[in-house]
């Protein structure tokens, strides 16, 4: 088969589509033959190898997978070739106090896609078959390929650790990413006053369509005056955090009295300046939210089958372009996924 890879760490020039072996499954495992594959920033932290994890070389990115099902291993009893699914982005021990508890993002033996296995860039892929779920009838593969990691981080983000509640207010930054357009998404749905923050206006635009009540252009506009000027200097309930960076203490800025950050990233800026005073003295709360559960994602996924939420696809590219597909992605003008479709 056909498998993106590649043999060092760099740019998307290290980015080889070759000829590999079909992967065969073992005991407990399936094969699926992958229909569409999300591409993540993820991947392109591991592929520059400074995404601290880990992984053997030569290797194949993408841990957002959808496909049928092939071939099934020994003891694969629950799945048949021909079923369709979408592999959930870890295998976890099942056993441990996190894993018992719907928090397997927390397991100390954590398995990633892409990380432990190879990933989906490529025309089949091998998993465990108990990291398969389902898919509703009403949702694409593409769609269904673009709801995980953007949608699963974004509810796990506002709803499960910063219990967002209807008529606040939340300021989402960079709204024109695949997690930011869901957030705004999902913030609007259950009914809080959304703020959000872009590069462009077009992506301001774009996110206003969704959502998005209040668009502030990060590159023109001090965002911290601009939210307290919206809020007649309250600030907002709470910030959603995926950058890093300057967006860090833009979001943190922009809290008021008893606000909260929600934060799942850091791309811009992995260690920032951090004012204790007004922190404590304003009783803030800056939250870490790490991936997703299975059940969050089962939401997301029928949350987009009955057209609640949109998943926004940019761009699908066949794996003879998956490397132009990650060089569109490295110049950051998108809004919203790109998708392989091998
Ligand atoms: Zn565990």
């Amino acid at each position: 088969m056909l498998a993106l890879r590649f043999h060092e760490f760099g740019g998307p020039d290290v980015l080889r589509l070759e000829e590999v072996p079909d992967p065969e499954p073992g005991p407990g495992e399936v094969v699926l033959r992958v229909s569409a594959a999300a591409l993540n920033h993820l991947d392109v932290d591991i592929r520059y190898g400074t995404s601290r994890f880990g992984v053997p070389l030569p290797h194949t990115p993408g841990f957002e997978v959808v496909g049928r099902v092939e071939a099934v291993g020994d003891g694969v009893a629950d799945w048949a070739p021909g079923d369709r699914a979408l592999c959930f982005f870890a295998g976890s021990c099942g056993r441990c106090r996190f894993c018992r508890t719907a928090r397997e993002a927390l397991c100390p033996d954590l398995r990633f896609v892409s990380v432990a296995i190879p990933g989906g860039i490529a025309e089949r892929f091998r998993c465990p078959a108990d990291q398969l779920l389902p898919l509703p009838d009403d949702l694409d593969d593409v769609r269904a390929a673009a709801v995980m990691a953007a949608f699963g981080t974004s509810y796990h983000m506002l709803f499960t650790r910063a219990r967002l509640r209807a008529g606040e207010r939340v300021l989402i930054t960079s709204v024109g990413s695949g997690i930011g357009s869901a957030a705004v998404q999902l913030a609007a749905w259950a009914g809080a006053e959304v703020f959000g923050t872009a590069s462009s206006p077009d992506k301001l635009e774009r996110a206003k369509a969704l959502g998005l009540h209040h668009g502030i252009d990060y590159t023109t506009t001090d965002v911290v005056e601009e939210v307290l000027r919206l809020t007649a200097g309250e600030g907002v309930e709470l910030a959603y955090e995926h950058v890093g960076g300057a967006r860090f203490a833009e979001a943190l800025g922009s809290i008021g009295k008893d606000g909260r950050v929600v934060t799942c990233g850091a791309h811009a800026g992995e260690v920032v300046d951090f004012d204790i005073v007004p922190f404590f003295r304003g009783q803030k709360t800056v939250i870490g939210s790490f991936c997703y559960s299975r059940e969050e994602v089962v939401a997301c996924l029928e949350l987009a089958a009955r057209g609640v939420v949109e998943p926004q696809v940019f761009a699908t590219f066949g794996l003879a372009q998956a490397r132009e597909a990650y060089e569109l992605m490295e110049e950051r003008r998108h809004f919203g996924k790109i998708v392989v479709t091998p």
